[in-house]
């Protein structure tokens, strides 16, 4: 990675109380390049219409160009087809619509949840409620001292009696990269499906959701270098047609009657109203961005940032850093002595670095680290050595700030 990728995203050019931005809150949103933020220009400029219904120029150039995003994501992800992606609103919605919609016709009372200590709200809580409504119970795959579970104990959590293993692919909070192929081989044979939240791993490595062998991926775009509003929810076609629609009315239906309505086919039935057209427009552009520059060195561009992080930010004295060493995404969780990481990111804010502060909707988490809150930093493709370098030189000042100022 060089300068030049940054330079193709316009708003790192500024300066933040008198310093050059450096941004670190990625894992919340990425930021956009120059491409993708065209590509929605020329859209409403140019092709703005509704999908699946215009005979004129401008609809179907508006349907070519949503179908056309869907193809590339189908591609991105090495799904089978174009039937087994569902344009959501993101992870979150893609999550929701699984446990609402598969959970209750598959799961009942008795039957077990399998999860981690370490998931995000959005992949917890709809489970949660699924449980409730249906007698099931979460069981936890439990964390081990720096985050990652064993594959033993995943053996020994799932069981005959799980139905459903909802799990991250990668951490937003601790970095810790889950075994999914290994986690899936272990719920199939149990005869239960894995769904796997990809909010995080998708705009960082290199996806195969066919080789991953999991039933439903999610993924949210706006981490991905596409606009917010837009993500996605892949499931193996077989489950999808098995399944009912969450949201009905227009765009969705094959024949409405006055008492019964019939579906459209894969994966128009779980599309309900007019759809998220230039957010998908987005995506696409966002996806033709990140194969330009290739996944493998987005990748390994992360793990160096992570690995130079790491070493720099461990040479700080009273920094508690969370999460595995030689972690392979770059996000890298900690605090500063017992400031409260709030006034940490609100230091760095003053130094122009943008870093989150707060329990990064994993209260459990958090519970479990014996924390009520971090501080994070993490990196993408526009990050250079020179902004941990910054983030460093910040949160030295910020240390000699609360030691002597407040002291
Ligand atoms: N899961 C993980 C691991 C995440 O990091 C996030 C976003 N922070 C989500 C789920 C939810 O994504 P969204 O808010 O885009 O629906």
């Amino acid at each position: 990675m060089n300068s030049t990728i940054r330079e193709q995203f316009p708003i790192l050019n500024q300066n933040i109380n008198g310093h050059p931005l450096v941004y670190l809150d990625s894992a919340a949103t990425s930021q956009k390049p120059r491409q993708v933020i065209d590509a929605l220009k020329h859209y409403y400029e140019w092709d703005n219409a509704n999908v699946h219904r215009g005979v004129h120029t401008l609809g179907s150039r508006a349907t070519d160009a949503y179908e056309g995003a869907r193809e590339k994501l189908a591609k991105f992800i090495n799904a089978r087809s174009t039937k087994e992606i569902i344009f959501t609103r993101g992870t979150t919605t893609a999550l929701n619509l699984v446990a609402s919609s598969y959970g209750p016709a598959n799961v009942g009372e008795g039957d077990e949840i399998v999860l981690t200590q370490m998931e995000h709200h959005s992949n917890l809580i709809p489970w949660q409620q699924l449980a409730k409504k249906t007698g099931a119970t979460l069981k936890y795959i439990p964390l081990q001292q720096d985050g990652n579970i064993t594959l033993e104990d995943a053996e020994k959590t799932i069981t005959d009696r799980t139905k459903i293993v909802a799990i991250a692919y990668v951490s937003n909070v601790m970095g810790v990269t889950h075994p999914i192929k290994e986690l899936a081989a272990i719920a199939h044979r149990h005869g239960a499906v894995i769904v796997v939240d990809g909010a995080q791993s998708t705009p960082h490595l290199k996806v195969d959701v066919q080789d991953l062998d999991c039933d439903f991926y999610t993924l949210s775009g706006h981490k991905m270098c596409a606009p917010t509003g837009i993500g996605a929810l892949y499931g193996k076609r077989a489950l999808l047609e098995a399944m009912e629609p969450v949201e009905f009315g227009g765009e969705m239906i094959d024949d409405v009657g006055l008492y019964e309505s019939t579906w459209k086919e894969l994966p128009w039935k779980f599309e309900g109203g007019t759809p998220i057209i230039a957010g998908a427009v987005g995506l696409g552009a966002a996806i033709d961005f990140l194969q330009e520059i290739g996944m493998d060195a987005i990748h390994n561009h992360e793990m160096k940032l992570a690995a130079y992080a790491e070493q720099r930010l461990s040479q700080i004295d009273d920094l508690t850093i969370y999460g595995p060493r030689n972690r392979e995404v770059g996000v890298v969780t900690f605090n500063l002595g017992d400031v409260h990481p709030h006034d940490v990111a609100t230091v760095l804010d003053a130094e122009g670095v943008a870093v989150r502060a707060g329990h990064h909707c994993c209260q459990p988490l958090m519970r479990w680290l014996q924390v009520s809150s971090t501080a994070r930093a993490s990196f993408y493709l526009y990050n250079t050595e020179e902004d941990v370098d910054r983030l460093v030189d910040a949160l030295i000042k910020a240390k000699e700030y609360f030691t002597y100022e407040l002291g």
